[in-house]
């Protein structure tokens, strides 16, 4: 296991809790031994270091294939670029899953880059092409966490409850081809990736401080990365500030704009309509891509895809002051504890929309306090994320030579299955509530008034 922060502590007794293996051979490695205790109390091995571009191979290669049989690499770290050890992996005949595509450090904060190489589509298609080109072997998911992960399984599931209730006449797809071609049919414009947040500590949000429920290093390193979508064939019109990539799936256009300093109208359960955050996400281009119908640089059909995220209260708070203080990351950094946290829950889903039945989110809506019940470790942010890596974990087991697969590929009925004793209340709502509703204009406003969900509407501007 590489990596154990916040997911990879919450991640260890789930494995053990689920799997069989030799616990001789489980190693955890981290240079920090901030949760050195828990490692401790379990009994793992653990070697406190750093992977580096130099070290990697010679580190891993012994620990993931000495003893025979076939070695598991759980890769739960920021900072390590994955493609390098999915590559290893592939080489050594050994099963891998992440939560992320991570490249190695200095990628994100590069501001000389040029902001197309930053985005999460350019990540995306360096593991496309590693695909490509090596196509088959040994099995390594790439993105088995909540989101990435989960709500790849929640659209299809959304979609199928879309359908039936529209009263469609349809199979269960089993293709990609098939399930774009349904959720065309479905008449979907468009999906958010749509969480709330709600989970509070009793400690005050101090100055200079970054507070978060899940790595702080990774929303900071997400939210200054250009906000990103899945384009969809619906769309009437585009920020000016926004590009389409020349190479690759062709599926998402990024914005000049870091995607954490970009609120989007959207709605989810609990608050009703309200703003998130349109973060970066490797999903909100892999579910545009994977429901794209006809010729990629023309199609017929193709959702927007994005995430609307509104982090817990003090990480919206943290997001403020950074961007408030010139895009400078705190140096001090909180992650919100299960014991910690006082009350809250997080509800993520899918948020459907545009079809004949308004706007359908599905999801799940885990409590604190069902969390602690459930899992120990871990708040509710990170138990819908380290139940999405059992899930992952599950289906590389029982397909073990299926080559590097996203989550849309995989079989959404029994990652869930996997998943679900981990997630809360699951909960399909419908809702008619559009961009457009209640919406009270103190200035005049560029909308779109013909068609509510499109993104001219839901992209939070300046009046005209
Ligand atoms: P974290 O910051 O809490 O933990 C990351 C760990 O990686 C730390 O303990 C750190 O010391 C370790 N690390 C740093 N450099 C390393 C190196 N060179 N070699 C080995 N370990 C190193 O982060 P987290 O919240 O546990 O997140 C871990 C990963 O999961 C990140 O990639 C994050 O983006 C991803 N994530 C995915 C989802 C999802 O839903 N898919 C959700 C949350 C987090």
């Amino acid at each position: 296991m590489i990596g154990f922060g916040s997911i990879g502590r919450g991640a260890l007794p789930l494995i053990e809790r689920h799997f069989t293996f030799d616990r001789e051979r489980l190693i955890i490695i981290d240079p920090s031994d901030q949760n050195k205790a828990l490692i401790d109390e379990s009994g793992f091995q653990y070697l406190q270091m750093g992977l580096t571009q130099a070290n990697y191979r010679e580190i891993l290669t012994p620990l993931l294939t000495r003893g025979g049989g076939r070695g598991f690499c759980v890769n739960l770290s920021v900072d390590v670029a994955s493609l390098d050890i999915i590559r290893l992996c592939r080489d050594i005949g050994c099963l891998y899953v992440d939560t992320a595509t991570e490249p190695w450090p200095g990628f994100f904060f590069d501001a000389d880059m040029d902001p197309a190489a930053r985005t999460n589509y350019a990540l995306r298609e360096m593991v496309r092409k590693e695909r490509r080109e090596n196509p088959g072997a040994v099995t390594a998911v790439s993105g088995s966490g909540a989101n990435p992960g989960m709500v790849s399984w929640l659209a299809k599931q959304a979609l199928v409850n879309v359908a039936t209730d529209l009263g469609l006449k349809f199979e269960i797809p089993q293709t990609r081809e098939e399930w774009a071609r349904l959720m065309q049919k479905a008449g979907v414009k468009g999906m958010h990736i749509a969480e709330r947040d709600t989970q509070k500590t009793s400690h005050i949000k101090r100055r200079e401080c970054f507070f978060n429920t899940w790595s702080v290093e990774g929303i900071i390193a997400e939210g200054v990365q250009p906000a990103e979508l899945g384009w969809g064939t619906h769309e009437k019109w585009m920020p000016d500030n926004a590009h389409r990539h020349k190479n690759g799936c062709l599926a998402g256009i990024y914005l000049m704009q870091p995607g954490a300093n970009t609120r989007v109208h959207s709605w989810c359960p609990t608050p009703g309509p309200q703003y998130g955050f349109l973060v970066s996400h490797n999903e909100s281009i892999s579910i545009a891509d994977y429901f794209t119908v006809g010729d990629p640089a023309a199609p017929e059909y193709r959702p927007t895809v994005h995430y609307a995220y509104h982090p817990c209260n003090h990480a919206v708070l943290s997001l403020n002051e950074m961007f408030g203080g010139g895009s400078v990351p705190q140096k001090n950094h909180h992650l919100l504890e299960a014991d910690e946290i006082v009350e809250g829950r997080d509800e993520l889903g899918v948020l459907l929309y545009g079809h004949d039945k308004n706007a359908y989110w599905y999801g799940s809506q885990l409590s604190i306090e069902e969390t602690r019940a459930l899992a120990p470790n871990q708040n509710a942010t990170g138990l819908q994320v380290t139940s999405g890596v059992l899930a992952g974990m599950a289906w590389a087991l029982e397909n073990p030579n299926a080559g590097v697969c996203e989550a849309d590929e995989m079989d959404f009925r029994k990652c869930l299955e996997v998943q679900t004793p981990y997630l809360g209340t699951m909960a399909g709502v419908y809702t008619e509530w559009t961009p457009l509703s209640n919406r009270q204009s103190f200035f005049p406003e560029d909308l779109d008034t013909e068609d509510p969900w499109q993104f001219r509407n839901i992209l939070v501007r300046r009046g005209l």
